[in-house]
């Protein structure tokens, strides 16, 4: 059998252009391996502190309850339905796309009355269509992605929250692919519950979800009349880990994924945030330019792309099962096949954080032109 040493340091880098985990930042790594601390140490408290501070400059929000969860994106996910919904509360969920479906799901486990506005996967949820609807009928949540990664898409997020505005209504926004690669601004767009991960845009690994809430929506968890039904998620516990002079255990923190976090966030306010926003975009134009001349059509109209993940049409009597393959065994660069009814349709390629880079765009672009 081969020795977990070995097995380790066969480990062959990788391109990571699919729809997350994308690649990780050297300095992320040079964090992730430094000495464990205890969850309750000082020191330790003194990193998860900035770690809440950075993460307000990165979502643009003042919410003091702004912290990682512990766990992947549908962490952060169920953490907010969780806390957020009581048995037959009304929720709508505007769905374009797998991750819209899954809030579905979550949401429909909790007792929710779930009610759903879906759009053809490869468009933006349609504003007039959710403001008519919100016209017949009050909802407690009303909720979308961001950056719809099974498509490429980039709902209105901001245009919903217009249409929001003064109502009591929660509004909760997935921004899973979309945080570090475009603009989030929590604040100005009204929005109430948030959710996102480390492992696409931040250049870290993946194992941590950044959430934050509003003033309204700790309200709404204070005043649920049932407990949380869930022990992990439940923030009006974990909240006494994360907040005050005297900090109580709740679980054992992911200690060295929150060492990566906060190199990576570090890392992107040293860069600038529109510096990483501009890098993000430079290198999708120049993705989109060389998969279009070589002949390739991408599925979202222009103004909808998403920068950091780009669905393009696989060109016709292509094999695109096989083209992934080779490019993962012999190229060592992962893109993202197609799901549900894209599937078979699009290839997903990611351009986020570490990997949104002029050379690698190059390298998939000369590449693919190689092997198509
Ligand atoms: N939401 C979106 C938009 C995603 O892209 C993903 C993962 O790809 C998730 C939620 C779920 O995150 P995770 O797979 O980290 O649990």
């Amino acid at each position: 059998m081969t020795s977990p040493k070995n097995m380790l340091n066969n480990i062959q880098e990788t391109l990571l252009m699919g729809p997350g985990p994308s690649c990780v930042a050297p300095t992320v790594y040079d964090a992730l391996s430094k000495n464990t601390l205890g969850h309750l140490d000082p020191y330790f408290i003194k990193i998860m502190d900035q770690i809440k501070v950075e993460l307000q400059k990165l979502l643009q929000t003042e919410n003091p309850l702004t912290i990682p969860i512990s766990g992947t994106g549908s962490a952060g996910m169920e953490c907010c339905f969780v806390n957020l919904i009581e048995k037959n509360d009304p929720v709508l969920i505007l769905i374009n796309g797998v991750f819209g479906k899954r809030m579905q799901d979550v949401a429909a486990r909790l007792g929710a009355r779930v009610d759903t506005i879906e759009f053809e996967w490869g468009t933006p949820v349609d504003l007039n269509k959710v403001s008519e609807h919100l016209t017949d009928k009050h909802y407690k949540i009303v909720a979308v992605v961001h950056a719809e990664t099974s498509t490429g898409v980039r709902n209105p997020v901001s245009e919903i929250g217009e249409l929001l505005k003064g109502s009591n209504t929660i509004y909760l926004v997935d921004a899973v692919t979309s945080l570090g690669g475009i603009p989030v601004k929590m604040d100005e767009w009204n929005i109430d519950a948030l959710y996102s991960g480390t492992q696409k845009c931040l250049s870290c690994p993946p194992g941590l979800a950044p959430v934050s809430f509003s003033g309204k929506a700790v309200a709404a968890i204070k005043n649920r009349k049932s407990k949380v039904p869930n022990w992990y998620l439940d923030l009006t516990m974990i909240i006494n880990y994360w907040e005050g002079q005297t900090r109580a255990y709740h679980h054992t923190a992911p200690i060295n994924m929150l060492y990566a976090l906060y190199q990576a966030l570090n890392d992107v306010h040293s860069e600038g945030l529109s510096a990483v926003f501009d890098r993000h975009l430079k290198c999708h134009k120049q993705l989109v330019a060389g998969l279009e001349n070589l002949g390739m059509q991408m599925l979202v109209e222009p103004e909808y792309r998403l920068p950091m993940l780009n669905s393009v049409l696989i060109p016709e009597n292509t094999d695109e099962a096989q083209v992934r393959k080779k490019l993962l065994t012999e190229y060592r660069i992962e893109i993202g096949a197609g799901l549900g009814p894209l599937a078979g349709k699009i290839w997903r390629i990611g351009v986020m954080g570490h990997t949104a880079r002029e050379g690698n765009i190059e390298k998939l672009v000369n590449t693919f032109s190689e092997i198509l």
